[in-house]
């Protein structure tokens, strides 16, 4: 008998990543030059964006017949603009905000929770985004700051910048409220997370159904950042890229 394998796997930086990135991944391995990155993701203008090494289809194709759910820091809109891998599951979005059905819809035992979530932080979210903005212009930080939205409602605060921006920007987040704000930090990107926006939260409650469906059921979890490790820490197994930050934090 075949067991069933359900794979939760984050996506930028873990399944692909910019061509720059993907490029300096590829370099070395013999497997480098333009031809060795395939297409994964798009822009906002339909412009190839991000891109998978020759080791990441590898790993692709390896996972070939699993049930490969995504559970990704891109809201529903930029999630949509993946095209490879393609899911036909559950999707997992805006850092664990919200957890979509195989229909496309909000799975309905997730509609309460967000509902709440949402009602509770989203006043505080516009408050931390404005506090932001302000900052920006009055340091002239190179950085920009929004509330993401996500199936209709706001889930988190997004801040992209260079370095020192992104220190500053941080400082202030802490400041405002550092018990209400979960922080995800890798390269240029900063979110400042209300606690509904937990990728370990939505994977456990998906996790919760499938056992209940099938109790011989394997998970596998796959992630870059150190914000992943909450529902890799949940999986039978946990793979991690090498040179990313969980590899550095952790095993150098
Ligand atoms: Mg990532």
């Amino acid at each position: 008998m075949t067991r069933a394998i359900t794979v939760f796997t984050d996506l930028d930086d873990t399944l692909f990543q910019t061509q720059a990135k993907a490029r300096a991944l590829a370099d070395g391995t013999g497997n480098s030059g333009a031809d060795a990155l395939t297409e994964a993701a798009y822009d906002r203008d339909g412009a190839p964006l991000s891109f998978h090494t020759p080791a990441q289809l590898a790993l692709l194709d390896l996972l070939h017949g699993c049930e490969v759910i995504p559970v990704t820091g891109r809201n529903r809109t930029a999630l949509d603009r993946v095209v490879s891998p393609v899911f036909r599951a559950c999707r997992i979005t805006s850092h664990g905000a919200v957890l979509y059905g195989p229909d496309g819809e909000v799975l309905p035992s997730w509609r309460g929770p967000l509902a709440a979530g949402a009602e509770a932080f989203g006043p505080a979210m516009q408050e931390l985004s404005a506090a932001v903005q302000d900052l920006i212009e009055r340091a002239r930080l190179a950085a920009r700051v929004r509330v993401i939205e996500d199936a209709g409602v706001p889930v988190y605060v997004s801040i992209k910048g260079d370095e020192a921006a992104l220190d500053r920007a941080e400082q202030l987040v802490l400041e405002q409220g550092a018990e209400r704000w979960r922080l995800h930090r890798n390269g240029r990107n900063l979110a400042a997370l209300p606690p509904f926006a937990d990728k370990r939260a939505a994977v456990a409650h998906l996790m919760a159904i499938k056992r209940a469906q099938d109790p011989t059921r394997t998970f596998l979890g796959l992630g870059d950042s150190v914000s992943d490790l909450g529902f890799m820490m949940l999986c039978d197994f946990a793979l991690v890229p090498s040179g990313t930050q969980i590899h550095q934090e952790c095993w150098s």
